[in-house]
């Protein structure tokens, strides 16, 4: 609940506003339970207790990569379904990695997320609680958030939109939208949606690829909304909230990373300003797709150099506890 609520729900019961105020900063400590709200009455706890419930997860398994410290939880939900998040260090400080959905109903080729499908959208809460139980265990101050966990958040709209509400409030987590990154397959018309709340967060697109052929055999998403329906929804989400886009790309072998992508890449980028983010592409052993050779990586980023486009890679990070991109599953075979 927003502050707001919880004061009329309170204020329902007979509290006070400040009642309000307090439950919400115990929400974000956080708590298990209402009795550990120690400042309120215990007529007022008990109370709480019957006509609500906590979502609080447990942490079902946490690792820890040896070699650069990220952290992965898979948390147990309230209800038996389990999802991931990772914690990572920067130098600009810790960012955390949440889902959004439990599993995935978009089908990617190269994603382990959306094996099993979707099985339920996350309450708001439960992707907030991402963020406040992974800070509250690993002792690290999380500064930044990415909505690029298991699910697709744009399919899941009105509770990431309220999930966004909840983190940017300061009795709250207190983060800012400048340093939240939600990343969408591309369903257009929810990208539109978005552009309409003129949000200061960052947008980054999951490309993967410049034409139709090669996008619609690895992203079923193109099959309804194509490669120049999806750059003109970006363009119109620039327009509408000055924020430049971000396009994720995955690098796979002989698939979608020949000089004729990166050329009609380049094609259908120029004057943008956007920027291109590669992904070597990470091993998900159910997939048969393989990462590109690193000579295909660097012609690629030189041909996109040459035109202009601003190109970074993305640093692996967790690939010894398959905590890097589109590694992340709501099932683990070993703990069945
Ligand atoms: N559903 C959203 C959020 C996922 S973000 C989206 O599709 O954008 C995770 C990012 O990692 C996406 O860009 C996704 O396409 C990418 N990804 C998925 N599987 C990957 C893999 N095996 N290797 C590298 N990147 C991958």
């Amino acid at each position: 609940m927003l502050p707001e609520e919880l004061c009329a729900a309170l204020k329902e019961m007979g509290e006070p506003p400040f009642r309000a105020k307090q439950v919400f900063k115990w929400l974000s400590v956080p708590v298990r339970s209402f009795d550990e709200m120690t400042n309120l009455p215990k007529t007022l706890r008990e109370k709480l207790e019957e006509r609500f419930f906590l979502t609080a997860p447990i942490v079902e398994r946490k690792q820890v990569s040896a070699l650069d410290g990220t952290v992965k939880y898979l948390w147990r939900l309230y209800d038996g379904n389990h999802v991931e998040s990772v914690v990572m260090r920067y130098e600009h400080g810790n960012t955390v990695c949440v889902s959004s959905e439990v599993g995935c109903p978009m089908g990617c080729a190269f994603c382990a997320s959306t094996i099993g499908g979707k099985v339920r959208n996350l309450a708001a809460s439960e992707i907030l609680d991402q963020v406040l139980w992974a800070q509250a265990d690993s002792g690290l101050k999380l500064s930044n958030i990415v909505l690029m966990g298991i699910g697709e958040p744009l399919d899941n709209f009105d509770n990431v939109v309220r999930f966004l509400k909840l983190v940017n409030e300061p009795d709250g987590m207190n983060i800012g939208m400048r340093h939240i990154s939600l990343s969408t397959c591309g369903i257009v018309e929810k990208i539109d949606k978005l552009a309409a709340l003129g949000l200061q967060l960052t947008l980054s697109v999951s490309l993967h690829a410049p034409d139709n052929e090669t996008r619609s055999k690895i992203m079923p998403v193109n099959r309804a909304w194509d490669v120049d329906t999806l750059l003109a929804a970006c363009r119109r989400y620039f327009d509408r909230t000055g924020r430049r886009i971000s396009f994720e790309y995955a690098m796979i072998r002989d698939v979608n990373d020949t000089p004729y992508h990166a050329r009609l890449l380049a094609d259908k980028l120029a004057g943008t300003g956007s920027h291109v983010n590669l992904i070597p592409l990470n091993e998900v052993p159910e997939s048969r797709l393989r990462p590109s050779t690193p000579e295909a990586m660097r012609s690629f980023i030189a041909t996109l150099e040459k035109r202009n486009i601003n190109v970074t890679v993305r640093r692996k990070l967790g690939p010894d506890i398959e905590a890097s991109c589109g590694q992340l599953r709501r099932e683990r075979e070993e703990l069945r």
